[in-house]
């Protein structure tokens, strides 16, 4: 069986395919997944349990928030603890996000709301069972050779998004170098079912230099148990039913647990795609950037790099003329991105390596005095919620400005590259969720709840978009632009991210 595709062909259902085909089915391009596996994620190995404030706003704009917000539990606090007592807490409630919280829920859940609303849309076609074994491209198509209980077969398509995770079987057959980082350290997760008094909303890490370790309640009576794995000790032993009780009893003696649900020991190290983009292929997930399981942001990072590279995509299946640019920019700036979450992944990772006792007590320090300085915590909060993240737009192919007018890099909380800012003390004006698929002009002048402050960009036929004066508001009254006659505005993606910000001289 041979046979042409004319949607997107995308390898792996995990969490970034299933929203990478939910992307394009706003752009009603049809995709196909081929899945090895038969089934979700079994409903023990929780995996991926986070959902960061970034991540859920990319639900809300798929239009699955409610899905997920009725199966997931809420955590609103990062506390930090030594052996001795509390070092810090960082509130979610500083981000300026409709979503200060994280939203925990077993990867199998957020697989099974992914897949059963893409089936529904009608436009993605997903096919378990079916392992890719070869993957090529010619000039004008991706090929892949398929093995399913069936038989084997060979499908092509015009585009194809390797999505197939760390071992990404699409990455070594387009023999795309990948680097890895590695910590010299093991760690483990356990999770269990059980019951204890523990704080459920809040992060419970303990910095101790013998073993770190964490709790995080992440579903009804279902709590993670993250803990470092030492030195001497074998990774096997680690995850041995026997040793995490014993573990766990001594941290939590009033424990009632009633089982272990799995547990995972894993290296501490984070690998890197040399790029996402080869020809007709791309890259997106974990076969693009491994994370660190310890950090928690693997899934958040993939699913904003299918948000990044789905409008792109779509733009590409309708033959924009600058379709192959659009495909080098995701590369680039998602690799950019990426690699901003790994160094800050790098962190917590050397802070998890840390034995020292020495080294410890000066942290404990460290931590206890930055804990006054609210400035400090809510700048980590938003790095944490993936809120903060400036992507390298200068070059980007879709940054562009009319004749006449000047590029500034800011524009009060309007950064160049950074998502469109959460505006919520002003009439109940919040941009970020009136966006739409298509580029957005906004003027950042006198802030409007009408229709008037923004544009509509229309790329599909062509970058260049026609900027009526008469639409946009002087800044005048703006509260950035105080006194200045000047027309500023912003051009934001369907991502949200802002591409450039330009002034007109009125
Ligand atoms: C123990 C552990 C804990 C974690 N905790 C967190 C956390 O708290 N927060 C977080 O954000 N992330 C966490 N992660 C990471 C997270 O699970 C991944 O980052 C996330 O699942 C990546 O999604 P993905 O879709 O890119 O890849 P995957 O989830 O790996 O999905 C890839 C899919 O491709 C399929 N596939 C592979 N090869 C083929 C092939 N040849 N043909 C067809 N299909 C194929 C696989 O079967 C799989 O379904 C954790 C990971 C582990 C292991």
């Amino acid at each position: 069986m041979n046979s042409f595709y004319k949607g997107v062909l995308i390898v792996g259902g995990g969490p970034v395919g299933l929203a990478l085909s939910l992307v394009l089915s706003k752009y009603k391009v049809s995709s196909l997944i081929l899945e090895a596996r038969e089934d979700s994620t079994s409903k023990d190995e929780s995996r991926a349990i986070t959902w960061m404030p970034r991540g859920i706003e990319f639900l809300k704009s798929l239009g699955v928030f409610n899905q997920f917000y009725e199966k997931g539990v809420l955590r609103v606090l990062h506390q930090f603890e030594n052996q001795h007592g509390k070092l810090l807490r960082w509130s979610f409630n500083t981000l300026e996000s409709p979503y200060r919280y994280s939203l925990q829920l077993p990867q199998r859940d957020t697989e099974e709301i992914l897949e059963d609303t893409a089936r529904k849309t009608g436009m993605v076609e997903i096919r378990r069972g079916h392992k890719v074994v070869e993957v090529t491209q010619t000039k004008d198509k991706v090929i892949v050779i398929v093995h399913s209980k069936d038989g084997q077969y060979e499908l092509s398509a015009p585009w194809g998004v390797g999505c197939d995770g760390a071992n990404s079987i699409t990455r070594t057959r387009l023999r795309i170098d990948k680097t890895w980082r590695d910590y010299g350290m093991d760690s483990a997760v356990a999770d269990f079912d059980m019951e204890c008094n523990l704080p459920k909303d809040i992060s419970n890490i303990i910095l101790d230099s013998y073993r770190p370790y964490g709790f995080f309640y992440f579903a009804p009576g279902k709590w993670r148990f993250i803990y470092r794995i030492n030195k001497g000790e074998s990774r096997e032993k680690a995850i041995n039913s026997e040793f995490v009780s014993k573990l766990l009893k001594e941290r939590l003696p009033d424990a009632e647990v009633r089982r272990m649900l799995w547990a995972s020991a894993f290296r501490l190290g984070q690998g890197q795609s040399q790029t996402y983009r080869k020809g007709r292929w791309l890259l997106a997930g974990d076969a693009a950037h491994m994370m660190g399981p310890s950090a928690g942001a693997g899934m958040m990072v993939g699913v904003l790099g299918a948000w990044r590279l789905g409008w792109r995509l779509a733009l590409s299946m309708k033959q924009h003329k600058n379709f192959s640019a659009f495909l080098d920019d995701y590369s680039e700036e998602q690799r950019v991105g990426a690699d901003e979450i790994q160094k800050n992944n790098a962190l917590i990772f050397r802070n998890m390596a840390i034995t020292n006792p020495l080294l410890a007590g000066g942290r404990s320090l460290l931590l206890k005095t930055i804990s006054n300085i609210s400035f400090i915590g809510e700048k980590a909060m938003e790095k944490e919620a993936l809120l903060g993240q400036i992507l390298p737009v200068d070059y980007s192919i879709d940054r562009v400005r009319p004749q006449g007018s000047i590029l500034l890099k800011t524009c009060g909380k309007w950064v160049t590259g950074k998502r469109v800012p959460y505006i919520y003390e002003e009439k109940s004006f919040h941009p970020i969720e009136q966006l739409g698929l298509k580029h957005t002009l906004i003027s950042i002048g006198q802030y409007q709840p009408e229709e008037e402050w923004r544009l509509f960009a229309d790329i599909s036929k062509g970058i260049d978009f026609p900027v009526h004066k008469d639409l946009l508001i002087p800044s005048e009254n703006s509260k950035y632009r105080k006194g200045s006659k000047d027309f500023i505005f912003a051009l934001v993606r369907p991502d949200q991210h802002i591409v450039s910000i330009y002034k007109i001289k009125s």
